[in-house]
């Protein structure tokens, strides 16, 4: 049997399956993350068998200065996920949040907590790094 997990956009017009994902996940709180969720963190999960099941139309993909994308939902304006410079669509990885009920994946690091907002508190019980994992 094949776990599915589905995951939406605020408006429910982009809507998307996948069948698994990456063992690490990190709380990020680089500027970038900040203001692309506009919150204190981002948190993006690489995912296995990603199917987009509606509203591909509406995916809308921002190139950074620095060369990497990230995309959103064109109407309701959420935040979906996070590449690479130069890496495909299919190797996107999603914000975590956007998926509609729990999903098995842990998070095991706090990254770019030097970019960290004074009104954040991290964790302590999860790894911190100044910039990304080492
Ligand atoms: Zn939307
Ligand atoms: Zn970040």
């Amino acid at each position: 049997m094949t776990c599915t997990y589905n995951g939406s956009c605020l408006c429910n017009k982009v809507t998307f399956t996948v069948n698994g994902f990456s063992d690490k996940a990190a709380n990020c709180y680089c500027t970038m993350c900040q203001k692309f969720h506009g919150s204190a963190f981002g948190t993006l999960v690489g995912v296995i068998g990603l199917t987009w099941d509606s509203g591909f139309k509406y995916l809308k993909h921002y190139t950074a200065t620095n060369g990497t994308i990230r995309t959103f939902c064109m109407e309701c304006g959420s935040s979906l996920g996070f590449r690479v410079k130069n890496a495909a669509l299919e190797e996107i990885e999603l914000a975590i949040a956007t998926f509609n009920d729990d999903i098995p994946v842990n998070i095991d690091a706090q990254i770019y907590t030097s970019y960290r907002a004074n009104w954040c508190v991290l964790q302590h019980d999860l790894p911190i790094f100044n910039e990304g994992r080492l």
